[in-house]
């Protein structure tokens, strides 16, 4: 076993493929149906939004999908990001457990979003789009397409929950500092938009409005504008991969293999992108790595939500996946983890929990919050209020290691600092958090919208 605090690789080390769990998923996939026929899509009605090169991603059954030497060009300004064994965090809590931590914060823009953008940019540029929508909640999403779109020399428009546009100055900031142009959601700039502020002129926005914003701006475009979509798809989690690639090189490096790995959850990809490589020697080699998916009390998709198809977004627009899924008329709580309150989960994660190959667990704010001071006070890191769901279970875990005697090796994915989150710390150290449980009412109310398929 290794000394190192941190297990660093080469360049030379970045992964050259990505994995896609496709391959060796033990169920067939459900299909992908679209918003108003319900019948399955067709890659014409894909192809609105998306380039050819990625709608075949999605579909694809491929193990693995090289990625171009232009994408891995880029991510050398940050890859491969170090693995950590946080020794100190353990001697703080005084447990038998080996626990380590993949950290992708030394992005450019802090978290790991930027694998999926740089990727996205690229095969958008090389399918000959111009211009691209998002939508971005607390921020993470926008600034990492910001910056890939800068890269890869496309415009970017970018649909930011109002709620957040006023509370997060300094993500739009980053934003237009990479030359992206930012609207607070909902705006008049789109039918749907309109619709919204006749209802309601004050409305604080939220994922789902802005998904539908940025989706309408692209399909009314006449294919000068392609959509882009952080989380949630196949080819979003697969372009994740590369971080689960180089943390099984590294758990090599130290001479162990983790018995679980854990990561945040709000549509699943920087949770897949660690943990699918490990799941893939549980499914192919017969590893038995526990693997958990740490979400909010506050948005409990995988814990609390129904397993069925919905749509991906309010206005239902987007196709409609079976998944786990609060409801897509989802209003979340006003909790600080921003990344976490979609309404939905990947359909990989979703059926892979389902079929009872990965756990869920929710956690309340609070608890996530004084997990994040003891973290960033043995470890020096202040962490991103997602990831800091993932760092409670870590705990939790590391405690009862302690009282049981065991030395479980656990290892989680640190997906992003904390740097444009502190107004969150600051109102935790102030005593103003409180924690949400999302309502049983709620849950029931929202899936009677869900759609009718008949048959
Ligand atoms: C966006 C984001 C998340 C949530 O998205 P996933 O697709 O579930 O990873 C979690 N943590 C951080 C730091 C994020 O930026």
């Amino acid at each position: 076993m290794s000394e190192s605090v941190r297990l660093q690789l080469d360049e030379s080390d970045l992964p050259t493929q990505w994995y896609n769990i496709n391959a060796d998923m033990p169920m067939p996939p459900a299909p992908v149906l679209h918003p108003q026929t319900k019948e399955p899509v067709t890659p014409d009605f894909l192809g609105v939004l998306f380039p050819m090169e990625l709608i075949q991603q999605e579909v694809s059954t491929e193990r693995y999908i090289d990625i171009p030497e232009e994408v891995r060009d880029i991510y050398k300004l940050w890859r491969p990001t170090p693995l950590h064994r946080a020794r100190r965090l353990e001697r703080a809590l005084g447990t038998p457990a080996h626990i380590y931590y993949k950290y992708e914060g030394v992005s450019p823009t802090g978290s790991h979003k930027p694998n999926t953008a740089v990727a996205q940019a690229y095969y958008n540029r090389a399918g000959g789009t111009k211009a691209l929508t998002t939508e971005t909640g607390a921020g993470q999403w926008g600034s990492a397409l910001a910056f890939a779109c800068n890269v890869f020399d496309l415009d970017l428009e970018v649909y930011m929950v109002k709620i957040s546009y006023e509370q997060k100055p300094y993500r739009r900031v980053m934003m237009e500092t990479y030359g992206a142009r930012v609207f607070a959601s909902p705006t008049d700039r789109t039918q749907f938009g309109k619709s919204i502020l006749a209802q309601d002129p004050d409305s604080p926005g939220s994922l789902g409005i802005a998904i539908s914003e940025a989706v309408e701006v692209a399909a009314t475009s006449n294919g000068a504008k392609k959509y882009s979509l952080g989380s949630v798809l196949n080819h979003v989690l697969m372009h994740q991969t590369v971080i689960g690639e180089e943390a099984l090189k590294q758990m090599d490096l130290a001479g162990e293999y983790p018995d679980v790995v854990i990561g945040c959850v709000g549509g699943g990809s920087n949770f897949a992108g660690l943990a699918y490589p490990f799941l893939r020697h549980n499914l192919r080699d017969g590893k038995r790595t526990r693997v958990v998916a740490v979400e909010p009390t506050a948005a409990p998709t995988l814990t609390r939500g129904a397993y069925t198809f919905d749509y991906g977004d309010t206005a239902q627009m987007a196709p409609i996946v079976k998944m786990h899924t609060l409801g897509h008329d989802f209003v979340p709580a006003p909790i600080h983890a921003g990344g976490l309150r979609y309404h939905g989960m990947a359909p990989s994660v979703s059926a892979l929990r389902d079929a009872g190959h990965i756990e869920a667990i929710a956690v309340p704010q609070l608890a996530t919050f004084a997990a994040a001071l003891q973290f960033a006070r043995s470890e020096g890191i202040i962490p991103a209020p997602e990831p800091s769901h993932a760092i409670k279970v870590v705990i939790d875990e590391a405690l009862e290691a302690k009282a049981t005697g065991e030395e479980p090796v656990i290892l989680f994915n640190l997906c992003g600092h904390g740097h444009f989150d502190l107004a969150s710390y600051e109102a935790y150290l102030g005593g103003k958090l409180v924690d949400y449980e999302y309502p049983a009412e709620a849950i029931q109310q929202a899936m009677s919208h869900v759609p009718e398929l008949g048959g």
